[in-house]
């Protein structure tokens, strides 16, 4: 995304005077799927994508916003109490009211903004556009007193309250927290994280969009959810002296232990969620040592474990995958809740060209629309641009 872009828009929208430059960027998640709400980790990394917004206090106590990308205009005061309607201006008002509950002083402003995340594709775009304000308000009006950790609840909690997306912690977390070269790993559970480095020389990351909605997914992940507890309810029951509050807290053995106290279903989603967290530690030693087959080998594991364990894949999706190894590609899994949206691929430079030609022409011969490509590189976090 150009500055002078976003710079041409907002001159021209509104007095001719300029503003202040921010960035804030989409994520991707290398591995660790459906291990938040059990307590465990995912390893997401910010991307070359993001939200860029110019802003300039305007003296009064409206926001005025443009959207270049939508072309649409919206104004509504700081302390409405209902706020706009508009959907992308929904995230504009909640994160001024979140960064205010946070102890910043926001005045009126006015505001362009655009992005290069896909929307709804699984990148987050909808984080990078309230980290990116988050950021700004905090700048602007806040004197940077609000905790990067506070910039990205501020966000989360702009999606509960005032969006109705109830998500959790990483997307915002990645997009403000994101490094260049390195992807984080997030304990779900104590929010600690670590940078690994990720620097993968002859080899390019990749997303492939299946163009599937995933609309099955909520009441699938409602019953995903309820084996996780059924399991954590039998240790429970066999380890009463423990503390075991999610499948974080299980090994092999225990979950070994009760296997004829619970569903055949629920077993093999356990072992999924346990197999995962294990994938997620292998790939952190892999990441350290630089061995990005290992990287790939894991990923095609969680891919296999999300199809056939979890069951939160589609034929699309698997379909995506076979074409990814037929072709030699190191790593393909899918990337997010499943059930559509994107499949994530490391793959060797010299064979980059041939993939894509490939994917592109066996998926639309199969389903009658190209899938869509989208090349991701490791980036920097929010951050002020001018
Ligand atoms: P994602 O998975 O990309 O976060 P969401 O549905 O959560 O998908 O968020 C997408 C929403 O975020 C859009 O419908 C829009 O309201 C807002 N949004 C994201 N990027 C832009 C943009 N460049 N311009 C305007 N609104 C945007
Ligand atoms: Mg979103």
């Amino acid at each position: 995304m150009e500055i002078d872009y976003v710079r041409s828009r907002f001159v021209k929208h509104f007095d001719g005077q300029t503003g202040n430059v921010y960035a804030s960027p989409g994520r991707i998640n290398l591995i660790g799927e459906h291990t938040d709400y059990n307590g465990g980790f995912v390893f997401p990394g910010a991307i070359d994508k993001g939200i860029m917004c110019e802003i300039r206090p305007n003296g009064t106590n409206k926001v005025m916003a443009y959207s270049i990308d939508l072309k649409d205009r919206v104004e509504f005061d700081i302390d409405d109490e209902k706020g706009p309607k508009a959907s992308w201006a929904r995230y504009l008002y909640g994160i001024v009211q979140e960064m205010k509950k946070r102890g910043v002083d926001v005045k009126g402003f006015n505001t362009a903004f655009a992005g290069d995340v896909p929307l709804g594709a699984g990148l987050s775009s909808s984080a990078a556009l309230e980290s990116c304000y988050a950021y700004a308000l905090n700048d602007l009006f806040g004197e940077n007193k609000v905790s990067k950790w506070d910039m990205v609840l501020a966000g989360q909690a702009t999606e509960h309250n005032y969006c109705g997306v109830n998500c959790g912690i990483m997307d915002q977390f990645a997009s403000v927290f994101g490094m260049e070269g390195k992807l984080m790993r997030l304990d779900c559970r104590s929010r600690e994280f670590e940078y690994f480095p990720f620097d993968p020389k002859g080899y390019r990351l990749v997303l492939v969009d299946s163009v599937v909605k995933h609309e099955l997914a909520s009441s699938a992940y409602n019953d995903r959810r309820k084996s996780c507890e059924n399991v954590v309810a039998a240790l429970q029951k066999k380890y009463p002296e423990k503390t075991i509050e999610t499948l974080r807290d299980a090994d092999w053995d225990m979950l070994n232990a009760v296997k004829d106290e619970v569903s055949e279903e629920d077993m093999k989603r356990a072992t999924f969620v346990l197999g995962e967290k294990d994938r997620v530690l292998a790939v952190c030693d892999a990441l350290n040592a630089g061995d990005y087959e290992t990287v790939g080998k894991k990923m095609y594991e969680t891919h296999h474990g999300l199809s056939k364990e979890y069951e939160v894949s589609c034929e699309e999706l698997d379909y995506l995958n076979d074409i990814a190894r037929e072709d030699g590609v190191t790593g393909s899994r899918i990337m997010g809740g499943g059930f559509g949206g994107c499949t994530i691929n490391l793959v060797k430079e010299d064979l980059y060209d041939h993939f894509i030609a490939d994917v592109k022409k066996k998926y639309a011969e199969r389903y009658g629309k190209e899938p869509k490509i989208y090349d991701v590189v490791i980036k920097d976090g929010s951050r002020k641009i001018c």
